[in-house]
């Protein structure tokens, strides 16, 4: 279970609100039960239940289960999907890796805004249904253009293009062996439009990536892109 709270051995943790029902409601804990917790920063906690009120449960921390693993360094671009459809890309970017969400704005974005709440709370919900111990941190939504003006030079952008042509992803990220961090980059339903490609293509470190003959959509890509970058180049 994800808390915000500092976790060491005695440590006390108050649930209310949802959390609170799931323990009592849903699992049907009781007093003595044992619960495991993470923060994203103290790793993971084996703690006990110690009082179970109308509204609220009390937790105490007891043992450290699992030391808290450094993330990977893998940052995810994306141009934001609408609703149920974000909501799943943000979930398989947290399963695949992904140690920074960034929503950005291109000509062809079909999201005008991007509840970052509601994305965190997607990607909170990943970390703990796929036991990874920290939380990726989410950008605030930006302009692409404004993106990449500030884009780190090291960081290498892994652009995700349908016409990059027939080559494997395989062969092309073993040739590029990119050096030093990376980002993956995958567009809007609509795909980017020339003047953003152009644009891409200026950044000082970027690998076209075809994903194959077919168009995908950008939820998908996203899953394809993630993973064989993951396969070829480890995190
Ligand atoms: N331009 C496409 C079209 O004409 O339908 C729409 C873009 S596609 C639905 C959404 C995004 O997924 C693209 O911007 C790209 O980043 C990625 N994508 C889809 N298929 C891909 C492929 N075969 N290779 C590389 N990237 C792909």
């Amino acid at each position: 279970l994800y808390v915000e709270e500092a976790l060491a051995a005695g440590a006390d943790v108050v649930l209310e609100g949802s959390q609170a029902n799931y323990l009592k409601n849903v699992l049907r804990l009781a007093e003595g039960d044992q619960v495991l917790l993470f923060n994203g920063r103290d790793g993971e906690w084996r703690s006990r239940l110690s009082a179970i009120a109308k509204r609220r449960v009390t937790l105490v921390a007891e043992e450290l289960v699992r030391p808290q693993q450094n993330a990977g360094d893998l940052w995810y671009v994306f141009a934001p999907l609408k609703h149920a459809r974000l909501d799943y890309m943000v979930e398989k970017a947290v399963e695949m890796g992904a140690s920074r969400l960034m929503p950005v704005f291109t000509r062809r974005t079909q999201a005008s805004r991007v509840n970052g709440e509601r994305m965190r709370a997607n990607a909170i919900e990943a970390a703990e249904q796929c036991g990874i111990l920290n939380v990726p941190g989410i950008a605030e939504p930006a302009p692409l253009e404004k993106v990449l003006d500030a884009w780190p030079p090291e960081r290498t952008m892994i652009f995700c293009d349908e016409d990059a042509g027939a080559a494997s992803a395989v062969e092309t990220l073993a040739q590029a062996k990119p050096a030093g961090p990376l980002a993956v980059l995958v567009g809007p339903e609509g795909g980017f439009d020339e003047s953003e490609r152009a644009r891409l293509l200026r950044l000082p470190s970027v690998v076209r990536l075809s994903l194959g003959p077919r168009i995908l959509r950008a939820d998908t890509a996203a899953v394809a892109a993630l993973t064989v970058v993951q396969a070829v180049l480890g995190d």
